[in-house]
């Protein structure tokens, strides 16, 4: 009876304008209904990319859409760099040897971000590196890796590529494509974009396509060059996940009634902010500085004492707060908060009031009320911002 509350980085709570949308009759991909719905959809996207070029929309997951990316600019043998920062950072790593590429692996310790000055220094001695690739949000520490900046240093100590996985952060954190100089840009449906799981999308630079098109990639599926052939007439090489399509249309038009995306941006900046201060307020530690803070998800640490396995599985089954555990070396370290997509300043309240309760019953040494206090603060300051 009682809703999950899902404060997951992924899944994320779909809006109900979006899942009526997805309800609509279906239409043939290859229908004139279709075409409309594909080209003024892939154009309305485009402000959440940063990017004048084709937003291509893959029938997949996000890791799909990176294995395209690598898949369709690299061939085995060639060099790359993978920076790494987390458990993301290490798919791009293993699709890449998985496809024999040649990886260098700037590797930072999880809960760090890499700086233009790291990736320029790891540049500077090698050669023929074909592409680099960097994770935008790295989903299992809540650091916002600063790719304006990577993307500076790729070009002024390499003529390399540079390819983003942008699967937690776009549609939640300010994304520049162009201006950055992003190669390719891939991102999921699942996360900050407001869908179910199921849709990628990929937007890829004139340069990058100048590489693909002289690669001779073994891809069939993830072909780029099929997917470019079929935009041109408004459609997708395969058959599309049609509704997903539809929803993503619904999403766009959401983030227009929000004041258009910097409005959308504005609003995670203000969420990430709540959570940050309330367990500052709480004395519960962050894994991350505020310096390279996602604004999609937060890594908290386990509060002092607490077994972190009961006490999620406690509001969860208590408050049907949902939270989702660490990963890898920080399991049982951290737990993530998420605060993307279809979530708001007033969830987060939510989220709070009810971890606090949560913490009164195990007995957590705080002051009930500290952790919410703060986090309405921040959203007060906000909402009275001249
Ligand atoms: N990259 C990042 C940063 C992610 O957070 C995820 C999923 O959590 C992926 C890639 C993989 O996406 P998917 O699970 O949709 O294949």
């Amino acid at each position: 009876m009682y809703p999950n509350i899902l404060r997951h980085p992924g899944p994320t709570p779909i809006p109900k304008k979006v899942e009526l949308a997805m309800a609509q009759n279906m239409i043939s991909h290859r229908s004139e209904e279709f075409v409309k719905l594909y080209r003024e959809t892939t154009e309305h996207v485009k402000p959440v990319f940063g990017t004048k070029q084709d937003i291509l929309l893959l029938p997949s997951g996000g890791t799909a859409a990176l294995e395209a990316a690598v898949v369709n600019i690299a061939s085995p043998g060639d060099e790359v760099v993978v920076v790494t920062v987390g458990a993301f950072g290490d798919y791009f790593v293993s699709i890449c040897e998985k496809y024999g590429l040649n990886v260098h692996k700037l590797q930072k310790e999880w809960g760090e971000a890499c700086t233009k000055e790291e990736l320029g220094d790891f540049l500077k001695p090698l050669s023929n590196i074909k592409a680099v690739f960097a994770t935008y949000n790295e989903t299992s520490t809540g650091i916002l890796n600063p790719v304006g900046q990577l993307g500076e240093a790729v070009r002024e100590h390499s003529d390399a590529l540079f390819i983003v996985d942008g699967v937690s952060a776009i549609g939640g954190a300010p994304a520049e494509m162009d201006e950055w100089g992003i190669d390719i840009l891939v991102t999921g449906s699942q996360k900050a974009m407001m869908l179910p799981p199921g849709l990628a999308l990929l937007a890829v630079s004139d340069q990058a396509w100048k590489v693909i098109e002289s690669n001779d990639s073994s891809a069939y599926y993830l072909n780029l060059l099929s997917y470019r052939e079929w935009n041109e007439k408004g459609m997708t090489p395969n058959t599309p996940a049609v509704s997903l399509i539809m929803g993503l249309s619904a999403v766009c038009d959401l983030i227009d009634e929000e004041g258009g995306f910097s409005k959308t941006v504005e609003r995670h900046e203000v969420m990430k902010n709540m959570v940050r201060k309330s367990m500052n307020a709480l004395s519960i530690g962050l894994l991350t500085t505020d310096e390279y803070a996602s604004p999609t998800i937060t890594a908290i640490r386990t509060p002092e004492g607490l077994d972190l396995g009961s006490f999620l599985g406690h509001l969860k089954k208590t408050y049907h707060l949902d939270f989702a555990g660490g990963l890898g070396p920080l399991q049982g370290k951290i737990f993530r908060f998420g605060h993307m997509g279809y979530c708001f300043p007033s969830d987060i309240l939510e989220a709070v009031s009810l971890m606090e309760a949560g913490l009164q019953d195990f007995s957590y040494p705080f002051e009930p009320g500290a952790g919410v206090k703060a986090a309405q603060e921040v959203y007060l300051s906000s909402v009275r911002k001249p």
